[in-house]
């Protein structure tokens, strides 16, 4: 049981699946911004954020008004318009994800005719659409753009511009992947097939779910199960996990304030405060490096500790590094064999350049590491295969200790796994032949 004051008030709505997320990533946070109603402090990753849906938003009803599949021209005069209140940084940011979700972004002539563009539904407990601020709203969500194609197949997209990528595994099971399936499955009957997808813009990545209706109204079981955890709690406890690090609660938050022994909301006001944060921050990194280690070793002898959804565990990581002279063995051979076929005696010396390029940078290089053959061969990946292929690396497997996420974790060892397997049949398959 924390120390903090526990709230009174409980939670009735509206809903909607951030406020479901926030709460299952920590009640204490819900509690803070939904009921203390807390005005967390815009952060420039949250104006960013913005910005680049409300350029998304005005490119695509322009475009869907102007009947254009795409108009680069006039995405970049709509940002530079609604820019001018961002600081440099925040704007040299946000271009960069522009210019990643111009070059993939659809919008065929189907799309078009049928999409919503950043809809805004409002629904009662009844499913039935209401004003988006009807005192009896129940819960909102804004979908960034939704089209149906055959009639009955509904595709949702949404733009993120998160930094971190979360593991498709995760997103599949996610709350927004299954509310919004649940939501859109409940106010559209005639639907029969969901796509929910999302864009990590700054990756340039999609990730996708296609669930049917059954598994769309399934997705109740998982919002409903948060909805009444939410209406039934009175304590709202703070829950420390990854989140932390990133949270802008922190100055409000009891664990975070217990952690550092303050009693104020802000940490430095005066001297005296700046000084001792100062000695904090000098006494938690000591801390940190000497609890790393008694936890290393504890982990060690027991468990790993799961903290949220990222665990405190030992992880192999694998890297490669080839024998610098049979790197230039392999280059040597690659000159005189080219040399031989040249025509010319230009030819000829353009092959000596490279060579000798590659190999004065491989002498310059302690160790040919896998992650440095880039910087050695450049745009030469005909000889970096040739020796990647001929030349026997060592490899160095070493275990860390680390705050690592589950999932993620999950997945690398899945592959790893599959590629085991799959080496083992190729080594059958060479030795049947
Ligand atoms: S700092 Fe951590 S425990 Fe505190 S409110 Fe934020 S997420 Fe919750």
């Amino acid at each position: 049981m924390t120390s903090h004051s526990k709230p009174k008030k409980s939670f009735r709505g509206p809903y909607s699946v951030s406020k479901l997320e926030t709460y299952q990533q920590c009640p204490y946070a819900f509690y803070l911004l939904y009921i203390k109603k807390i005005q967390a402090p815009d952060t420039p990753s949250k104006r960013v954020g913005r910005a680049f849906h409300e350029i998304a938003k005005n490119y695509l009803l322009y475009l869907q008004q102007a009947d254009l599949p795409s108009d680069k021209e006039k995405a970049w005069k709509i940002a530079k318009e609604l820019t001018v209140h961002l600081s440099d940084e925040e704007r040299d940011d946000l271009f960069q994800i522009l210019t990643k979700w111009l070059d993939r972004v659809e919008f065929d002539e189907e799309m078009r005719t049928t999409a919503m563009i950043e809809e805004k539904i409002a629904i009662d407990k009844d499913f039935q659409p209401v004003d988006w601020l009807a005192p009896n709203v129940w819960f909102r969500w804004v979908m960034d753009r939704f089209y149906i194609r055959q009639g009955n197949l509904a595709i949702i997209d949404d733009w993120k511009v998160d930094r971190a990528l979360p593991a498709q595994s995760k997103i599949e099971k996610s709350l927004q992947m299954r509310g919004y399936a649940w939501l859109m499955a409940m106010i559209y009957p005639d639907l029969e097939q969901f796509v929910i997808r999302l864009h990590y813009v700054r990756h340039s990545k999609m990730i996708e779910a296609v669930l049917d209706r059954g598994q769309a109204l399934d997705g109740r079981d998982l919002i409903m199960g948060v909805i009444t955890k939410i209406e039934q709690d009175t304590q709202f406890e703070p829950r420390v996990s990854d989140r932390c690090h990133w949270c802008d609660l922190k100055g409000e938050c009891v664990k975070f304030k217990e952690a550092l022994q303050l009693k104020g909301g802000t940490l430095v006001k005066t001297e005296e405060d700046a000084r001792r944060v100062g000695e904090q921050i000098v006494l938690l990194s000591n801390y940190i490096k000497e609890g790393k280690k008694e936890l290393k070793a504890w982990v060690e002898k027991h468990h790993p500790i799961v903290i949220g959804k990222k665990k405190w565990d030992f992880s192999i990581s694998e890297s490669k590094s080839y024998p610098i002279k049979d790197v230039l063995r392999v280059v040597k051979e690659w000159r005189d064999e080219e040399i031989a076929k040249a025509n010319t005696t230009e030819e000829e010396q353009a092959i000596k350049a490279i060579a000798d390029e590659i190999m004065n940078k491989t002498l310059e290089k302690a160790k040919v590491k896998e992650n440095t053959l880039g910087s050695i061969f450049g745009a030469f990946h005909e000889i970096k295969e040739r020796v990647t292929s001929e030349v026997k690396p060592f490899v160095y497997r070493k275990n860390n200790f680390d705050f690592i996420d589950i999932e993620k974790a999950k997945e690398k060892t899945e592959k790893r796994a599959k590629v085991k397997k799959s080496t083992k049949k190729s080594k059958l398959i060479d030795d049947i032949f």
